[in-house]
């Protein structure tokens, strides 16, 4: 893709001259954003849906899992870690304990040595060995299927909820906002909302309900291949067109054409 750097900052710094200034895009909501998101208008956020449809058609949770009380524990373990990381440690995890029984007789001594290279290793080896339990006292040893049973779980918030009931139940109950959703929903103009609970309601509000459950994974996998944190690769990004982002901050990789469409 033929690029003229120089041409097009200048073009940008033009048009934009105060949102150029903002250093950390996840706080360009205090430094000049409108307050009334241009990013949301439906026609653009089907855009958006179209161009993540065509670059991950099929992606699904990273987490490698057999059934759903599997994610359950893996997504507990991926707080604050790699998916890779957690996926490591739970083949050997899950070739131990097979069941909810499994893990609620589990020594924690030994399970946070299990689990000790995924951090946090103590609070995590609580919640897991409580989630067991909490699972074979009023779950019958399953995995309830409603947001509602689920936040009563230990370990279980509303974002691990939504892991375990999109990908494990097919139930969209809603968006699943981790690192990736939370940056690239701000990059995107999704949401001005630092919180991962008010983006999840500003993203439920504009995204289709039979979509949350794939975008969430678009969005994810997209923020590790494409929209990375530090350096966006936008010259690589197939929403490019689309993204108001590279000209609010200093320092990425800027898109290489001049105007989003439908801006
Ligand atoms: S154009 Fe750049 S900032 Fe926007 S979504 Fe793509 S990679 Fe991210």
């Amino acid at each position: 893709m033929p690029t003229k750097k120089p041409k097009l900052k200048a073009a940008r710094s033009k048009k934009a001259p105060k949102l150029v200034a903002a250093a950390n895009p996840a706080k360009s909501s205090a430094l000049g954003r409108p307050s009334k998101l241009r990013g949301t208008n439906p026609e653009r956020v089907r855009q958006i849906l179209e161009k993540l449809d065509e670059a991950y058609p099929e992606v699904t949770c990273a987490l490698e899992h057999r059934n759903p009380f599997e994610l359950l524990i893996a997504t507990i373990l991926s707080a604050q870690c790699t998916d890779v990381r957690v996926n490591i440690v739970t083949k050997t995890l899950f070739a131990k304990y097979k069941s909810p029984t499994d893990f609620a007789h589990a020594n924690p001594a030994e399970l946070e040595n299990e689990i000790r290279s995924t951090g946090f290793f103590r609070n995590k080896t609580k919640s897991i060995i409580g989630a067991a339990q909490k699972l074979l006292k009023d779950f019958g040893g399953e995995v309830p299927r409603t947001m509602e049973e689920l936040l009563t779980v230990p370990g279980a918030a509303r974002k691990t909820a939504n892991v375990v009931l999109g990908t494990a139940y097919k139930i969209a109950s809603g968006v699943v906002v981790d690192t990736h959703v939370q940056r690239l929903s701000q990059r995107l103009d999704l949401t001005e909302h630092e919180d991962p609970k008010k983006i999840e309601q500003d993203l439920i509000r504009i995204i289709p309900q039979d979509k949350w459950i794939l975008f969430s994974h678009q969005l994810i996998w997209h923020g590790r291949r494409v929209c990375v944190a530090r350096t966006p690769r936008c010259a690589e990004c197939n929403l490019e067109r689309l993204c108001y982002a590279a000209d609010k901050t200093v320092g990425w990789k800027l898109p290489t054409r001049k105007t989003p469409a439908g801006r």
